[in-house]
């Protein structure tokens, strides 16, 4: 998709703030700092729309960005800080449990994981527990330019492998926001979900 327009157009805590006009939506998860809000302002052709690299402690919102009138991206806020309280961590589970398990429009979320490392406990978790919901997933390994392509083949297979990847249902694509690598295939599933 070639996005001239995108727009804020909310920060939900909770359902009744989500919007109503019934655009599909695409969410975006990952751990901090995994590189989301790069790939999001890839996506949509900006240097710094999305945030970059939230405070932990900050109130934390699913923001919803029109794109193009024709789909929202949830950017769901990171997960894996270190110093998030108890407290914080079950009122993030509980509103993305909320988002993810009752939102008619989601048509899938990517997850975003660095491509040179193995998958986090988090990044587990998050992929089991998508998958256990029936949602559709591509999984997105960031920062791919940092790693060789001759390695592709054999870090894909340690994702994978680490993640319990199940290829009937979830799809996976290399990325990096500094060379583009990966956007068109990223757009190209975003646009065959948003048609389901
Ligand atoms: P977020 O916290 O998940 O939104 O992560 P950011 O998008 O803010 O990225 C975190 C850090 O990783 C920043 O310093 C980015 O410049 C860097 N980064 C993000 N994507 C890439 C990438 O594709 N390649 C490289 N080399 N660095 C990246």
């Amino acid at each position: 998709m070639d996005v001239h327009n995108v727009e804020m157009v909310m920060s939900a805590v909770s359902a009744a703030q989500y919007p109503t006009d019934g655009k599909p939506e695409i969410a975006l998860v990952g751990r901090s700092n995994v590189g989301k809000s790069s790939l999001t302002n890839t996506l949509i052709q900006r240097k710094n729309f999305a945030r970059t690299s939230s405070q932990p402690g900050k109130t934390q919102t699913l923001n919803f960005y029109n794109v193009e009138d024709q789909l929202y991206f949830v950017d769901v806020p990171g997960y894996g800080y270190a110093k998030v309280s108890k407290k914080q961590r079950e009122a993030f589970g509980h509103m993305i449990e909320e988002y993810i398990t009752s939102r008619k429009q989601l048509r899938g979320v990517i997850s975003l994981v660095d491509a040179r490392h193995d998958p986090s406990a988090d990044d587990i978790a998050m992929y089991e527990w998508l998958h256990y919901y029936n949602i559709p997933i591509l999984v997105v390994a960031t920062k791919s330019d940092k790693i060789s392509k001759s390695k592709f083949n054999k870090f894909e297979a340690n994702i994978k492998r680490t993640l319990g990847f199940d290829a009937a249902e979830s799809s996976f694509q290399f990325f990096s926001s500094e060379t583009k690598y990966g956007k068109d295939q990223v757009w190209a599933w975003i646009e065959a979900h948003m048609a389901m």
